[in-house]
């Protein structure tokens, strides 16, 4: 088994204003083809510190991938760091350089001296077509390693690890394990991984690799097998652990939950409506950002002052009076007045202290009352959310979501 690591590079990952996202990214798919990352480096733009980096992992992996430094500007040294530690000079791509051209023509902007620098690669490396961007990326051997160099951008990184690293990794791999993916809502990692005891610890699941990730609200619990009957055994599981957490499991493999709520609401041939207050919208926007969605989503209104709520959802000023803006009561009068004035199969209602301030000892901060109006009546459910005001409100939308799956 091939060991790998990262290097990603660039100011802005030192800095703490860009997250290297690129390579928790990657490391979740090594992770599906068995592969572990054995070290990550994060390195600014200084030459000799690439190079040392460059020197280092080299010596150490059988695989190195490489993000950033690609770019047209002073700061993007990645070319040229490695064929200096290559020993050898950087030479013109002419196909890129075209491509490079072509890319600008399309786009109508003029092209710089500086962007045909994207055209130059070590001696004797393998160009990597950017369909995605401007720089290609480019492979060598050095040291020890097979070191792929990839954009930094975050769409262009993972187009060419898609299309060029992980093939190349997985074709060199004796067996691809079998991977799947169970997606959750609402539990805990911990109580997760509680329930998943039994199962991880059993003797039939030896030699099975299990791991959680935590994308609150959304937990997903996966697991890869290797060897002999690997698809046979990670599809038994499959029904081991949708039993162990029945309805609180959603999806699986790439699903996605608002994709997996609009499908659903397609293939009954319903439609929803939302009624947002401390959501602002989130739920419109979860669901619309779906392809496809106008066949199921019907109107949302963001109903933040008590007068927008009365006025655009017909929310009686009394009944605000009487129980405050966040109550069931609200919440209620919000899904059945969207649902009415929409037409709408379903109507959510969404009312919540998101916070920081605005908390009272009877209705602290993470208070959210959320309600569904649909033809069977109006379901209603009280939270109370941990976290700050972008997480109660990430989490009140998606449980909007989770109830129109109930
Ligand atoms: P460019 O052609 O845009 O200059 P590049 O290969 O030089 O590409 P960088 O300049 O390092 O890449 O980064 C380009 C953009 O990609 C930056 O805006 C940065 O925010 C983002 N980026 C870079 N590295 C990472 C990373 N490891 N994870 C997430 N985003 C990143
Ligand atoms: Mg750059």
């Amino acid at each position: 088994i091939p060991t790998v690591e990262i290097l990603s590079t660039g100011d802005e990952l030192l800095t703490g204003q860009v997250v290297d996202t690129n390579s928790t990214w990657l490391m979740d798919r090594l992770w599906d083809l068995g592969l572990m990352v054995r070290r990550k480096t994060l390195v600014g733009d200084d030459r000799g510190d690439l190079q040392a980096a460059l020197r280092e992992a080299t010596a150490r992996a059988d695989v190195v991938v490489m993000s950033g430094g690609m770019g047209p500007t002073e700061d993007d040294l990645t070319a040229e760091c490695v064929a200096a530690v290559l020993g050898v000079p950087l030479e013109r791509h002419e196909p890129s350089l075209e491509a490079i051209r072509r890319r600008f023509q399309h786009f109508g902007r003029p092209m710089t001296p500086n962007n045909e620098k994207q055209a130059l690669f070590p001696r004797g490396a393998a160009v990597i077509p950017n369909r995605f961007g401007t720089a290609p990326g480019f492979s060598v051997q050095l040291g020890r390693a097979r070191l792929y160099c990839l954009p930094g951008v975050p769409v262009e990184y993972k187009g060419l690890c898609d299309e060029a690293v992980l093939p190349a990794l997985a074709a060199g791999l004796e067996s691809v394990p079998a991977g799947r993916v169970v997606k959750l809502f609402g539990l805990g990692e911990s109580a997760v991984d509680h329930a998943m005891r039994p199962l991880m610890d059993a003797p039939e699941n030896q030699g099975v690799r299990f791991g959680y990730r935590a994308h609150w609200p959304e937990v997903h619990v996966k697991w890869t097998v290797g060897g002999e009957d690997a698809t046979a055994r990670a599809d038994r599981l499959l029904g081991e652990v949708r039993a162990l957490f029945g309805d609180a499991v959603w999806g699986e493999g790439k699903d996605e939950l608002p994709r997996v709520v609009v499908e659903r609401l397609l293939s009954r041939g319903e439609r929803v409506t939302t009624a947002e207050s401390c959501t602002g919208g989130l739920v419109a926007e979860l669901l619309t950002s779906v392809p496809g969605s106008s066949g199921a989503f019907d109107m949302g209104v963001v109903a933040y002052s008590y007068e927008a709520k009365s006025a655009l959802v017909g929310v009686p000023a009394e009944l605000i009076a009487a129980h405050g803006a966040v109550s069931e009561p609200v919440a209620r009068a919000l899904a059945e007045g969207s649902r009415a004035r929409a037409g709408a199969t379903w109507g959510v209602g969404i009312t919540g202290i998101a916070g920081p301030g605005g908390g009272t000892p009877e209705k602290p901060v993470g208070t959210v009352h959320l309600a569904l109006a649909g033809p069977g009546g109006t379901a209603h459910v009280a939270r109370l959310y941990r976290g700050d005001r972008d997480r109660v409100r990430r989490s009140t939308a998606f449980e909007a979501l989770f109830l129109l799956l109930r």
